[in-house]
């Protein structure tokens, strides 16, 4: 398993944080793990973790992933929560 992540969580208020959500209609977020799109499928009820990244305390981006590669990085910004 390879991860250029820092995995290390940052402390203080301006947290990376993670989210499980329902993939929306119209998505068209790349999933950084494997460079996919975080496709929306009306047959199959798909998660998507969505991790809010701040970098030195500042929030920098969102990003979007399927919940199997965020397990595959071994969850950078901690266990998603529901
Ligand atoms: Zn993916």
């Amino acid at each position: 398993m390879t991860s250029t992540m820092d995995t290390l969580a940052p402390v203080g208020p301006g947290r990376s944080r993670a989210v499980l959500r329902p993939v929306r209609p119209g998505s068209i977020a790349l999933c950084p793990g494997c460079a996919q799109t975080v496709k929306f499928a009306a047959r199959v009820r798909r998660n998507q973790v969505i991790a809010n990244v701040y970098v030195d305390g500042h929030w920098a981006r969102v990003e979007h992933y399927h919940p199997e590669c965020y397990e595959q990085l071994a969850q950078p910004y901690g266990p998603p929560q529901g």
